[in-house]
């Protein structure tokens, strides 16, 4: 990249504030629990099942908005769930979602978790299911973040939100998104945080300096006949933030590998991320780089000399802290940077050696970047400031890159790139 990406003082004190010991804290207060699985609400105290661990998220969230002056509330999500095909019962959701209010509207961001999990029988509210990883570890640096930020005032609203209902069938998610939809909510970009507490797979490769991006290819509702004619197909909304995540993080969390997957999720699996893409928003999910599958959905036991059991033993609270760093830096940059322009096209006008794109002014910005890549290569390679103007043309054949264009401020905040869609423009 051309452009150097600077670390903003702010930013860094955010990052600079992340505890493991807090978020170590956390997930073993999550697990104390003995259960979260969503059917263990009938029978919930307040020290165990799935509400007693609901009352106590929203405690903590509640304590964190005191710190906020008065930016930040808390509220859940409920409803009645209709018995599926895999359920034997109706059963109450209730998601927790803290708000803390943007200086400016029309712009809202979400990190996420889903705080209930399960040991193998999704349905079984009477088990031990500590869910230390899946997803007490989402939880934790949902927490820990919205502890870092609440203080400070960002541009953007941000939605701290901990999901009901992941395990059976995205169901808190796919509530608060139809929600957000119906409401026109501004969401432009969520992080959803699920299964990010293991340096150590089961495959046993230790890797404590990495996380895995997860970012879907075609949008929902798509034109796959365009999209292949304009080699759009690696320029969804999710994989531009993906990508901003990936030359974002490095200024303030150094030495830590963004590795970018480029698939909605894991073969076999999904998350809430999914919920929100499927209504049009962009989102894109993070888990750690090796999975152990004899400490995900397992009853606790110990068989054939193998401890299966999603226990806090198993997890790493110094990884979820560097995980919970990764999700500060690209959610505080998101709401303090001006917004990504809406709309950017590559002009089409005949044939010829450069590129001409135009581009809709975002509020706050002081000038614009575009950025460019070859067709067959993965992350941005070049950066030119075109200074605050709306139309640029690049001596770069139009043929043999794909374009986009970022909104930056006066202190060096950049958005994520806004993919710039070849069009026609008539002589
Ligand atoms: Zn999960």
């Amino acid at each position: 990249m051309d452009a150097k990406l600077l670390a903003i003082p702010l930013i860094v004190s955010m990052v600079a504030g992340v505890s493991a010991d807090r978020v170590r804290s956390t997930d073993t207060a999550l697990v104390g629990f003995g259960t979260r699985n969503d059917f263990s609400e009938t029978t919930s105290t307040p020290t165990s099942g799935i509400f007693g661990a609901r009352d106590w998220i929203v405690k903590q969230f509640d304590a964190i908005a005191a710190t906020s002056g008065g930016r930040m509330t808390v509220r859940t999500d409920d409803y009645l769930q209709p018995k599926t095909a895999r359920t034997r019962r109706d059963v109450t959701e209730s998601s927790v979602i803290a708000t803390l209010a943007g200086d400016e509207p029309g712009r809202t961001y979400i990190i996420s978790s889903h705080y209930d999990d399960c040991h193998g029988d999704c349905t079984d509210g009477t088990g031990i299911a500590p869910g230390a990883d899946d997803n007490a570890s989402g939880v934790a640096a949902v927490l820990e973040a919205a502890r870092v930020m609440a203080p400070h005032h960002f541009k953007g609203t941000i939605l701290f939100v901990c999901f009901d209902g992941e395990e059976l069938g995205l169901w808190g998610s796919a509530h608060l998104a139809d929600e957000l939809k119906a409401e026109n909510e501004p969401v432009l970009a969520m992080l959803n945080n699920d299964v990010i507490g293991n340096s150590t797979g089961g495959n046993g490769v230790h890797e404590a300096d990495a996380i895995r991006v997860f970012s879907e290819g075609l949008p929902a509702g798509v034109d796959a006949k365009a999209s292949n004619l304009y080699g759009s197909e690696n320029d969804s909304p999710s994989r531009e933030l993906a990508r901003f995540v990936g030359d974002t993080v490095p200024a303030y969390v150094p030495h830590f590998t963004i590795r970018q997957i480029y698939r909605a999720d894991r073969n076999l699996r999904g998350g809430d991320q999914e919920s929100f893409q499927a209504d049009g928003f962009t989102a894109i999910r993070f888990v750690e780089p090796h999975e152990n599958f004899v400490h995900q959905h397992q009853n606790v036991r110990v068989e054939n000399g193998i401890a299966y059991g999603d226990l806090p033993q198993y997890v790493d609270f110094g990884y979820i802290a560097q995980a919970t760093r990764v999700n500060v830096a690209a959610l505080a940059t998101l709401a303090l940077a001006p917004a990504a322009p809406v709309k950017a096209n590559l002009l089409l006008k005949g044939l010829g050696y450069d590129a001409k794109l135009r581009w809709t002014p975002s509020a706050g910005a002081t000038a614009y970047e575009i950025v460019w890549r070859a067709t067959d290569a993965s992350m941005w390679q070049h950066a030119k400031n075109v200074g605050d103007v709306t139309e640029a043309t690049l001596p770069v054949s139009n043929d043999d890159y794909i374009f986009g264009v970022r909104a930056l401020d006066g202190a060096g905040l950049r958005s994520p790139a806004t993919y710039a869609l070849p069009a026609r423009e008539r002589p």
